[in-house]
């Protein structure tokens, strides 16, 4: 703290994670002695430019362009680009530092890194993000490469902008170097799956976490936050379950529907149309809409899967879920849950699935994506689904032998930091002064 003490969210992340591997610390002096922590909190690499582009009217317009590549210490660097007004140094470092123990989580080839830029797409025509894009990846391209760095989708980034980026990028390097960018359309060569990923993944974690315990999924009523990717193709795993889904949202409020959501008719909403979560009601008469997010956790349900954006579930919200009687929450967003009211949820006993390890599947497949690039070879649904559940359930596993050994057997938060932890230290210590 006392190198960036403005960096907030990067301090507190790296709080959280080293809080939970005191318990190592004492058994593994090796990683004090060869300051481990001082190296991992310090990124290898990082790069800030100058994005210059025109807009439509003619005007120059001037951005930032970050890349943080935090540890290669298990892969090449692996991590999103965000494009959003609110990215800085802070929340990219933040970022970063989580993706390394995400990634070391699937156990699959892949350092950590995260970058991105101030610019907002949103109310941006086509053609000036294809400016923006192409000028961010002028610079951006001397950084990354198949085996160096390889960059996906996050907030602000989805198909069109990774399409800009990989044409610009192919044009400068004159390769077609597919390995380069994860999130691909699947025509020129991303993953089958990929889209399903995060979403699917979640429930695969979900279910290890409740048949451990004797606990069916099939006929528990659900409750999930946002109508996105990661929502949709949860509220499609859990109904394929024969879990019962009363709930998904957007950022102006939820809907409620007591016979369990008509997904076909959310994907038609949000999807195809690009319509409001609340155009539901029109045609589903039996379900309620009520403006505002907070409101979707005093919904009684057996499990809470918030899938939407950071911070939505505060301490009164996770509070509410409780009194109602919740029994497991998994998370699908990044960082849903403030840590008081993760610490309630412990506290009560409630089964917690990270957003750690829980949403890895999403970049699992990525870096399924990159093994697929690398042999020129692209696979089947079924192999890659097949892929996922097994990593899923081994992300399960591993952190939960680790809670066993060294925290709550419960505490998955402490067991996946754990794992994340160990892997990246004894492959730091092997590789030596770097
Ligand atoms: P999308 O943009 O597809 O969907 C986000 C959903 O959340 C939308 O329904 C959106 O509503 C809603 N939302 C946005 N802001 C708020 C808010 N303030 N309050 C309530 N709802 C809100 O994103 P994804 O589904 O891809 O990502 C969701 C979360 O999962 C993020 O935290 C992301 O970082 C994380 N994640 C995603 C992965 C992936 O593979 N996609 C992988 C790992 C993590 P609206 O339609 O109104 O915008």
């Amino acid at each position: 703290e006392q190198k960036d003490p403005e960096q907030k969210m990067f301090h507190d992340t790296v709080s959280e994670v080293f809080s939970s591997i005191v318990p190592v610390l004492e058994v593994h002096p090796e990683y004090r002695e060869n300051k481990i922590l001082e190296r991992m909190v310090e990124p290898e690499r990082t790069v800030s430019f100058r994005v210059v582009w025109q807009d439509d009217k003619g005007e120059v317009q001037v951005n930032r362009g970050y890349r943080v590549q935090m540890s290669s210490a298990m892969g090449p660097y692996k991590g999103g680009l965000r494009f959003h007004p609110s990215v800085t140094l802070d929340v990219l470092k933040f970022l970063a530092f989580e993706q390394v123990y995400k990634n070391a989580l699937t156990g699959l080839p892949i350092g950590g890194a995260k970058g991105g830029s101030d610019f907002d797409p949103h109310g941006r025509s086509d053609n000036e993000v294809m400016h923006f894009c192409q000028s961010f990846m002028t610079e951006l391209c001397r950084h990354i490469g198949p085996n160096v760095d390889v960059p996906a989708g996050d907030i602000g980034v989805g198909g069109r902008e990774i399409g800009y980026l990989f044409g610009q990028y192919k044009r400068i390097r004159d390769s077609y170097d597919a390995g380069v960018l994860t999130g691909k359309r699947v025509d020129y060569w991303g993953s089958l799956a990929r889209t399903e990923a995060t979403g699917y993944g979640l429930l695969y974690f979900v279910k290890n976490m409740l048949d451990a315990k004797g606990i069916d999924l099939a006929g528990k009523t659900i409750v999930v936050s946002g109508s996105g990717n990661v929502a949709t193709y949860a509220i499609e795993k859990a109904q394929e379950y024969g879990a019962k889904v009363v709930t998904c949202s957007d950022s102006n409020g939820y809907i409620y529907d007591p016979e369990g959501i008509d997904l076909a008719a959310v994907k038609e909403i949000k999807q195809v149309r690009r319509g409001r979560i609340k155009e539901y009601v029109e045609t589903h008469p039996q379900a309620e809409y009520h403006e505002g997010c907070r409101g979707v956790w005093t919904v009684k349900c057996d499990i809470a899967l918030p899938c939407a954006t950071q911070g939505e579930i505060d301490l009164a919200s996770a509070k509410a879920l409780v009194a109602n009687g919740v029994t497991a929450v998994g998370e699908g967003a990044n960082m849903p849950s403030s840590l008081d009211a993760i610490a309630y949820f412990q506290q009560q006993k409630v089964l917690f699935a990270p957003a750690k390890a829980a949403n890895a599947g999403g970049v699992a497949v990525s870096a399924l994506e990159m093994a697929q690039n690398s042999e020129r070879l692209q696979w089947t649904f079924e192999e890659v689904d097949g892929r996922l559940k097994a990593i899923m359930k081994n992300i399960y596993e591993s952190a939960r032998k680790n809670a066993e050994k060294y925290a709550d057997p419960d505490d998955l938060v402490a067991g996946a930091n754990i794992t994340a932890f160990v892997r990246v230290a004894d492959v730091m210590l092997a590789q030596g002064l770097v």
